[in-house]
């Protein structure tokens, strides 16, 4: 099933990109494994698909045991993280998907052995309820992360919330594209800022034909139907 899941994707992919006249090469597909066990992450290794993503810092490890030295496989942390995790799991990623405010960024610089990939997470929409720092406030969080030497800021992140509409999430999601290109035409050295983290499994489509460059995929792939 789960072959037949990634075909599936792997050719909507390549259809969304077709459509804005996109390469495929450009679109990195995550897995997000957070629903299944080992075996399926296991599974999609064997396939070929080496981007596996977590939300939480105990699966995260646990499924890193479990699949063992592979040196292709590459981490992500997509969820919230606390303070207190941090120095469980920092160097034991390759990407972190939700910075979102100068205490965990500290945090992360004490910790880390080496320069973290990591992603600001945007709460686009302004939702009281929602992680992510304000659109308003990126400029001034980028500049503050200079006194961070092991933050790498490589993209920004947003998810939509999950009762948008078509109409709204094109929104959110042409929004963060705008943003992104506002920080790279800084030129900032420890700020890149080339990639874009938008896009699960309802609403990849819409995010490729806006720009991202990441998509963090989980229940599209371990449908049984
Ligand atoms: C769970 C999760 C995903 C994947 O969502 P699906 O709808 O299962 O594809 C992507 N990003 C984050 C941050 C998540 O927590």
């Amino acid at each position: 099933m789960i072959a037949e899941n990634l075909q599936k994707i792997k050719q909507e992919i390549r259809e969304s990109c077709a459509l804005v006249s996109r390469s495929p090469e450009e679109v990195k597909l995550v897995a997000v494994t957070k629903s299944v066990g080992s075996e399926e992450a296991a599974e999609l290794v064997d396939l070929g698909v080496y981007d596996l993503a977590e939300n939480r810092v105990d699966k995260l490890l646990e499924k890193k045991a479990a699949l063992g030295d592979n040196a292709n496989i590459k981490w992500h942390l997509i969820g919230n993280l606390q303070r207190r995790k941090v120095k469980n799991i920092i160097n034991e990623i390759d990407y972190f998907h939700a910075l979102e405010n100068e205490k965990l960024a500290a945090e992360i610089n004490k910790r880390a052995e080496k320069v973290v990939k990591c992603f600001i997470e945007i709460n686009i929409s302004g939702e009281e309820s929602k992680y992510g720092i304000k659109a308003e406030n990126l400029v001034e969080f980028v500049a503050l992360l200079a006194n961070y030497e092991k933050i790498e800021v490589v993209g920004l992140m947003t998810m939509a919330p999950l009762e948008s509409s078509e109409i709204e999430v094109r929104e959110i999601f042409s929004k963060l594209k705008k943003l992104q290109e506002k920080i790279e035409q800084q030129e900032i050295p420890y700020a890149p800022c080339h990639e874009l983290s938008m896009g699960m499994s309802q609403d990849f489509q819409i995010a490729i034909e806006s720009g991202t460059t990441f998509v963090r995929i989980g229940t599209a792939l371990f449908r049984k139907d």
